[in-house]
Order: C-alpha cells, then sequence, then structure tokens
C-alpha cells in the first residue's frame, strides 16, 4: 500500500479520541474557551446526560465572522504564545473546536462587539457549513449535539446520564472556584443543576464562592492555610478533621489559577491528615499554589489536569507542613490510642 496523509476528519477523530473523552469533556473545552474570551456570565445547558445537548453561552468578546471557519480549523487559535511555560490562557493547542466538530454536531453563533449582527457556523462530523447570518447579543453560543454520533465505537463507553451529568458538574465547580467573579449556570435533565451567583475577585469573593460551591457550612468547619516556601506560596482552606467525605471529590486544588487533579497534592492532604483521620474518611479542600510558571509543567496532556513540579518534595513538604501547623495551631492532635 502507498504511503498517504490522513484525511483532516480522521486526524481530527483521533485527536478527538484523546480530548473528548465524555461530555464533561466538551463542558470543560467550551466553558474554557468562555473564560478565556473574558466572560463574566456562563449559562450551561445540557441534556440527555450531554450526549444529546451541551449549550454554553457566554457575553465575552465573540469571534469576528471572518474567523469563524478558522475557529474550527485544526491548530488555529488567537491565543498563540512564544513560550510553552508562559500560557496564561487556559487553551492555547486549537484543537478542541475541530476536534468535537468532527465526532458530533457543532454550532458556533458569535458577535463581536464591533460587529452590527451575529453570524453562525456549524459543523457536522467533520463537515463545515457556509457561515451564515444568525440574530444574537454579543459574545458567544456554542451548542454540541449527537456527542460521537460519527463515532459509534466510543459511544457505546458511556456510562449512563446520571454518570455523565455528576461528571459535568464536578468539572463546572472545579472551574467555578477559580473564577469567583463570573456567573456560572449549568441546568440539566436531572438534579445536577448549579446556580453560583458572581461574588468579589478578592479573597472574601473567593471564600463565598467556596462556600457555593462546597457548602455553606464549609467556612465553619475549616482552616484557612497560609504558607510560602523558596517562593511557592500556598493559600486556601482545609476541614477540621469531624468534617469529611468518604470520597476525595471534593478536594479542590488550583495551580497558578488552574485547576488540577494532581496525585502528589492527593497524597500530600492524605499524608497531613493521615494522623487525625481514619484511612477511610478523606478532608474537604480548597487549595491554591502559585509559582513561578518555569518550576511547573501544566501541559503534560491536553485533557488531563495533572502537573509536573520541578520540585514535587518542596511542593509535598509545603502543603504537609502547613496543613499539619494549622491543625496544631487550632488544637487539634492525633487521638492518643491506649495508654499514654
Ligand atoms: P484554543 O482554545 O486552544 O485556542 P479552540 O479550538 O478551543 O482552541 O478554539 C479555537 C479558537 O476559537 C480560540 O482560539 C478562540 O479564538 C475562538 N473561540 C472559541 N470559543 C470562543 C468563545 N466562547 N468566545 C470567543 N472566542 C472563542
Ligand atoms: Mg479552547
Amino acid at each position: 500500500m502507498p504511503i498517504r496523509q490522513l484525511s483532516e476528519t480522521m486526524i481530527n477523530q483521533i485527536a478527538a479520541g484523546e480530548v473528548i473523552e465524555r461530555p464533561a469533556s466538551v463542558v470543560k473545552e467550551l466553558v474554557e474557551n468562555a473564560l478565556d474570551a473574558g466572560a463574566t456570565r456562563i449559562e450551561i445547558v445540557t441534556g440527555g446526560g450531554g450526549l444529546n445537548l451541551v449549550r454554553v453561552t457566554d457575553d465575552g468578546g465573540g469571534i469576528a465572522e471572518d474567523e469563524l471557519a478558522l475557529a474550527l480549523s485544526r491548530h488555529c487559535t488567537s491565543k498563540l504564545v512564544q513560550d510553552i511555560h508562559d500560557i496564561r490562557s487556559l487553551g492555547f493547542r486549537g484543537e478542541a473546536l475541530p476536534s468535537i466538530g468532527s465526532v458530533a454536531r457543532l454550532t458556533i453563533r458569535s458577535r463581536t462587539a464591533q460587529a452590527p449582527n451575529a453570524a453562525e457556523i456549524g459543523i457536522e462530523g467533520g463537515r463545515a457549513s457556509p457561515v451564515r447570518p444568525a440574530a444574537a447579543n454579543r459574545g458567544t453560543t456554542v451548542e454540541v449535539r449527537d456527542l460521537f454520533f460519527a463515532t459509534p465505537a466510543r459511544l457505546k463507553f458511556m456510562k449512563g446520564e446520571r454518570a455523565e451529568s455528576t461528571a459535568t458538574s464536578d468539572v463546572v465547580k472545579r472551574m467555578a472556584i477559580a473564577f469567583p467573579a463570573v456567573r456560572f449556570t449549568l441546568a440539566g435533565t436531572d438534579r445536577s443543576t448549579l446556580e453560583l451567583p458572581a461574588t468579589a475577585d478578592n479573597a472574601e469573593g473567593r471564600l463565598d464562592r467556596i462556600a457555593q460551591v462546597m457548602g455553606r457550612n464549609f467556612p465553619d468547619n475549616a482552616l484557612p492555610i497560609n504558607a510560602e516556601r523558596e517562593g511557592v506560596r500556598l493559600s486556601g482552606y482545609a476541614s477540621i478533621p469531624s468534617f469529611t467525605r468518604a470520597n476525595a471529590l471534593q478536594q479542590y486544588a488550583y495551580v497558578n489559577g488552574r485547576p488540577v487533579r494532581d496525585k502528589l497534592i492527593a497524597g500530600a492532604i492524605r499524608g497531613a491528615y493521615a494522623d487525625v483521620l481514619p484511612r477511610d474518611r478523606h478532608a474537604v479542600t480548597a487549595l491554591f499554589l502559585k509559582l513561578d510558571p518555569a518550576l511547573v509543567d501544566v501541559n503534560v496532556h491536553p485533557a488531563k489536569t495533572d502537573v509536573r513540579f520541578r520540585d514535587p518534595g518542596l511542593v509535598r513538604g509545603l502543603i504537609v507542613g502547613a496543613i499539619r501547623q494549622a491543625l496544631a495551631q487550632a488544637g487539634i492532635r492525633p487521638a492518643t490510642t491506649g495508654a499514654e
């Protein structure tokens, strides 16, 4: 057989296989785009656990009519950076929209502040339609229908509607804690509805948003965490040992403002509580790390949210030390067993 280049659609479907695992990945990508566009209100609607419908509407900067087709082209981005370690936007690969467009039916309707009216473009299983005029306010609506209709093998791997909705709501919560000044709403066909009004973009606002997401009683049952070591700053909240969960889902972590889910951080939290919590209980935490971007690689994998620290021992020590110190200051000591 002669050597040939893969078709554009097939290349995008392969990328989609990595980046778009499930409806929650679509929501993550679309919400990240809205945040990168400077949105202050983000409205998410899902149907059928997100497999039938995901619609994200924002009031951000919008996409110019003559750039709509580019937004669907592979490796095309308005977030181009010179240095891969100096990424300030959430996206930068220019992969999400073409990937989603290759496995679903996607429509973008958008209007910039300058444009007299909106325009829209569609793409179905990799086939784009011409740009047409539309009616909309400033901002962008991206609608994704029939996810994985073009890749039935992937569709078979989806869990139930409930599981997909839960994953979506988890993605939105994680993101919402990082952007307290943005209003988020999530509406679906089941219980996973969220309404998170905008709060102030300061420490108080952050705590308000944390309470919206993690429960009104969390702040009363949490200790403030503040520490710094060799230029790495840690802040946030960690629950007292009487306020725990059966799983670690309510452990939120951020590195330079990005939500991450990282083994090292999870391990450090476990270590910090090892003496005061039974092994099957998990603390509730929101931890924010700030460090020189050159000392952390946040781009390990497009869909994964783990990170690689230049000095993992330093980060682990910082987290363990800060939580233990907060617990000790609050007078919380390991339960004594037997005679002392
Ligand atoms: P990336 O986010 O990595 O640039 P995407 O495929 O997610 O790649 O998006 C491609 C481009 O489309 C973005 O760089 C941006 O210019 C534009 N875009 C996508 N979504 C939005 C949005 N909600 N508001 C404004 N522009 C958007
Ligand atoms: Mg993106």
